[in-house]
């Protein structure tokens, strides 16, 4: 049976009263069988309660979705704590928003700090799951050469104790060509990228140690374990094994989002890249040939058109095959529905395309907020599944 799941609330919107958040749950529910509602993390408690309520009512889990290696509008991280990059500065956010600003799973005070919010959380009896996310390093797809991350004093010595000397990635990675270098990132490596293939192979055991530690913190409580992954398409680019992290999880969703114009959105971080390179001397064309080839996505062949449109929707198919042959063993596709000036404005056709494309995969997640998916985008949902 598939799964349907909502992201709910990603922050305490001005409109959303106690009343308001679980009417529009109760409304979401009549459409489609939701069984998981995955809750944002800077709610009031009288809102987090009036969800957990509804979710009850209606026999789903309660899930909180909760960043793990980024700040929020309640926390703030020490700097020394952030990701440095190959230049050895701090890699600064989307943004500069905390939720977008990353902090180094390496770092030797973090591990403590993960383990403390999260037991906050997971002992607060109010979920029966956990979705992690921003389990990852921050993308480099706005500059490689500089966002890379990371090559902290941590890193530096916990690479070393694995035989992986970071100052020599270093000079690697800035002696290969743009072209090499994001082929790599996309998951093309070539003969002289051999040193940054063992980096990233270092970055990925890096986030799938730090996800398997609070993952059995939190299967401890007895609870469900869900993971927030980039595109299988994009993960190298962020240190996400999906074949190692699917261990950890009792689902994985991934993110794909063909039109999203924000931070995980493929077109988005395609575009970050494209630009790069034609910064770099690539000529357009051959830009968008390299993107396509190394990550055999369906890519429009001008930069405009990208920033326009996006990707086709047979994206979604493509991608879910890819997480699947990867080794996800309960694959929610993450289906952009929200409706966001200028981040997200596909049209109803478009959704219906993009739903009609995630049919082979266990489920899907209302992303990444049902309180701006308008209602309708449930019917057409019901009505494809049914
Ligand atoms: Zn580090």
């Amino acid at each position: 049976m598939t799964t349907f799941a909502v992201q709910y609330l990603e922050s305490p919107y001005p409109d959303a009263s106690p009343e308001a958040v679980r009417l529009r749950l109760r409304q979401a529910c009549e459409r489609l069988p939701i069984s998981l509602v995955l809750l944002g993390w800077e709610l009031t408690p009288a809102l987090e309660e009036a969800v957990a309520e509804e979710t009850f009512r209606q026999n789903a889990q309660l899930y909180r979705w909760q960043p793990i290696l980024t700040g929020d509008a309640h926390t703030d991280l020490p700097p020394e704590w952030a990701t440095l990059g190959l230049d050895g500065h701090p890699i600064p956010g989307h943004d500069n928003l905390p939720e977008f600003t990353f902090i180094c799973p390496n770092r030797s005070a973090v591990a403590d700090f993960l383990s403390e919010r999260l037991e906050s959380v997971a002992a607060s009896g109010l979920y029966q799951g956990i979705f992690l996310d921003r389990i990852r390093f921050p993308s480099p797809a706005i500059d490689p050469s500089r966002h890379l991350a990371c090559f902290c004093q941590d890193c530096t010595r916990q690479a070393a104790d694995a035989g992986l000397d970071l100052k020599q990635v270093r000079h690697t990675i800035q002696s290969l060509s743009a072209e090499v270098l994001v082929r790599s990132l996309l998951g093309q490596p070539d003969q002289s990228g051999s040193m940054l293939e063992l980096f990233l192979a270092f970055r990925a055991r890096s986030i799938s140690r730090t996800v398997r530690t609070l993952s059995r913190q939190i299967q401890s409580h007895n609870l469900a374990v869900g993971l927030d992954c980039f595109s299988p398409a994009l993960t190298r680019m962020v240190g996400q094994d999906l074949s190692a992290l699917d261990g950890y999880a009792n689902w994985v969703k991934i993110m794909t989002y063909p039109r999203v114009f924000g931070p995980a959105g493929i077109s988005f971080e395609l575009l970050g890249l494209s630009k790069w390179l034609i910064r770099h001397g690539l000529r357009e064309a051959d830009t968008m040939r390299l993107l396509a080839e190394a990550s055999q996505l369906p890519i429009p062949s001008t930069k405009a058109e990208l920033a326009h449109a996006g990707l086709e929707p047979d994206t979604l198919r493509q991608e879910i095959r890819r997480g699947y042959e990867l080794g996800i063993t309960n694959l929610l596709a993450g289906i952009a529905t929200v409706q966001m000036k200028e981040i997200h404005e596909s049209t109803p056709q478009q959704i219906q395309a993009d739903l009609n494309s995630s049919r082979a995969a266990d489920g899907l997640v209302i992303s990444w907020d049902l309180w701006l998916t308008p209602l309708d985008y449930l019917d057409m949902i019901r009505n494809l599944w049914s």
